[in-house]
């Protein structure tokens, strides 16, 4: 049985083409994607709320993990190992918002006995891609190898 359906049947969710479209995108890196990002993937021909009723279906059953960023817009992402305590990373140059290693276990050690209603772990700056980019363009300007940061 393919690995979608067995993971579809464990959590006792109905298999249907939206949802596999949709968590395909999820799958298909480590980014993390509000409901407007997926729609803009598919060109816009999804309905809206269709989008929104999957990503739900998908978070509820734990196949999907969502944060909220810090302009308030959910964001969801797709991991293996499931942990709802995975920080991301967005770069405020490109939008892209990446999915970072899970939280040490020492320290999920501290709150495991706390009952932890939401949590924020979100980084932000200039991703690697974005600063090689400015690094290469700055290079090109200047011809100098050295650049100057805070
Ligand atoms: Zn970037």
């Amino acid at each position: 049985m393919d690995s979608l359906m067995l993971l579809f049947r464990e959590r006792g969710l109905k298999i249907t083409k939206k949802r596999i479209e949709i968590l395909n995108v999820l799958k298909s890196n480590n980014r993390s994607y509000s409901a407007l990002e997926i729609n803009c993937h598919f060109n816009y021909t999804k309905n809206r709320v269709t989008i929104y009723r999957v990503l739900a279906d998908l978070h509820r059953v734990d196949i999907v993990g969502k944060f909220i960023d810090t302009e308030g817009v959910a964001r969801y992402y797709y991991d293996a190992n499931y942990s709802p305590m995975v920080p991301h990373f967005r770069c405020l140059s490109c939008g892209a918002v990446d999915r970072m290693p899970v939280l040490p276990a020492s320290y999920l050690e501290c709150i495991k006995e706390s009952a932890v209603l939401e949590s924020v772990l979100l980084f932000s700056g200039t991703c690697r891609a974005c600063l090689q980019k400015s690094n290469a363009s700055f290079k090109k300007d200047t011809g100098s190898e050295t650049l100057y940061r805070r």
